[in-house]
């Protein structure tokens, strides 16, 4: 069976760093790669980053049930695919998937099972000067991230794990033992467990 690894993080955590190592050294990592209704930015391509869909076509994808979980985040709609955990099980992968608070809580219902993660910047201060080392945004946008921020922080609860990412290469260690751990889970273990136990009952003892 999968486990599905959901994270979520303010704008400039550090989660996307972190989540591209931890799938780039792990094959049985698969990603989910959302729908969305927001504009592609910079180099972003189709099919890479997100899927990118106009309103129309994302509705009726949401009425045709086809999303696991689906929010509004930002005056855009995100949604994920149901396909892409059907695959990851077909292939015998994990999934992980990197979506808001909302999305969080609705995939938690479906799926109690799923581990959740919350990655943190060490400060307000600090997640304020790698929004605006990145120069992606204007002053007035790095100010509404930081409120976003603040709003998103306090649903930290929900959350099993939380990350606080001082330095990426600490931070990328602690995602693999979590990963790890979860893996590791004795309910998750039975498939691994019964040939083990077999081969002591053959030998009778
Ligand atoms: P951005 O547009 O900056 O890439 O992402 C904005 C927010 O949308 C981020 O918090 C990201 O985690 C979230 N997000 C991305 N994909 C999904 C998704 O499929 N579902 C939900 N609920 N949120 C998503």
């Amino acid at each position: 069976m999968s486990v599905v690894f959901v994270i979520s993080a303010p704008s400039g955590s550090g989660k996307s760093t972190l989540v591209r190592r931890v799938l780039d050294s792990d094959p049985k990592l698969a990603f989910s790669i959302s729908y969305t209704t927001r504009k592609p930015r910079g180099t972003e391509k189709e099919g890479q980053s997100y899927h990118f869909v106009d309103r129309e076509s994302f509705e009726s994808m949401a009425a045709a049930d086809e999303f696991l979980e689906h929010a509004e985040v930002f005056g855009n709609y995100y949604g994920t695919h149901r396909g892409y955990l059907d695959r990851a099980r077909t292939g015998g992968q994990d999934l992980v998937l990197d979506i808001d608070v909302q999305g969080a809580a609705q995939l938690k219902e479906k799926i109690p099972d799923a581990v959740s993660l919350f990655i943190l910047a060490p400060s307000r201060t600090e997640l304020a000067k790698r929004l605006r080392a990145r120069s992606e945004d204007s002053e007035e946008v790095i100010e509404r991230r930081l409120r976003e921020a603040a709003e998103e922080i306090r649903h930290y609860r929900r959350y099993d794990y939380v990350l606080v990412n001082s330095e990426v290469e600490q931070s990328v260690d602690r995602l693999r033992a979590i990963i790890a751990a979860e893996r590791m889970r004795r309910t998750r273990m039975e498939t691994a467990i019964r040939p083990i136990l077999q081969s002591f009952e053959e030998t009778g003892g």
